[in-house]
């Protein structure tokens, strides 16, 4: 799909969202690029290294994130707006490898918010709210920013 023209792919996706009404389809649909995944989705799995790291409705994960992975893709994606300021958050670090991941949370070499318990324990992927997964040992301590709508407000509380 990224290798489409920008318009070509708006056709496919309504083309994809007119034949899951009419047949009353389900995807499963893979993609890196939120604004298409925000468009198409009822249901949103964030994946780092390999391990489902949030999983909840699409509205959920964009307004209220609660893995910093998500907050921090979220607040990656560009937005249509020349005046716009890119988002300031590049994430420290490189990828995990999959094949020799870091001790504790995959995460955590490059997470904001790492604390002991981070290096050390594995979280598990827990129902935080009704239908909310979500594998961070902080996961209801951490008020993280949503998707960009609010652009100028990207501050993270603990
Ligand atoms: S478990 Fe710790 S390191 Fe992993 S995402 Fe949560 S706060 Fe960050």
């Amino acid at each position: 799909m990224s290798a489409l023209d920008v318009s070509v792919q708006a056709q496919v996706l309504n083309l994809l969202l007119d034949l899951q009404q009419r047949l009353s389809l389900t995807y499963l649909f893979v993609a890196h690029d939120l604004s298409v995944v925000k468009h198409i989705s009822d249901r949103v799995a964030v994946m780092y290294v390999g391990q489902i790291v949030e999983l909840a409705t699409s509205a959920a994960v964009f307004a209220h994130p609660r893995h910093p992975y998500t907050a921090a893709l979220l607040r990656s994606a560009p937005v249509p707006d020349p005046n716009a300021t890119s988002g300031d958050v590049a994430l420290a670090g490189e990828v995990a490898n999959p094949a020799d991941p870091p001790r504790g949370c995959y995460f955590h070499p490059r997470c904001p918010f790492t604390t002991q318990v981070c290096r050390t324990e594995r979280p598990a992927l827990r129902e935080i709210a009704a239908g909310h997964l979500v594998r961070c040992h902080r996961a209801e301590e951490l008020t993280l920013t949503g998707a960009r709508a609010d652009a100028d407000d990207r501050s993270e509380r603990r």
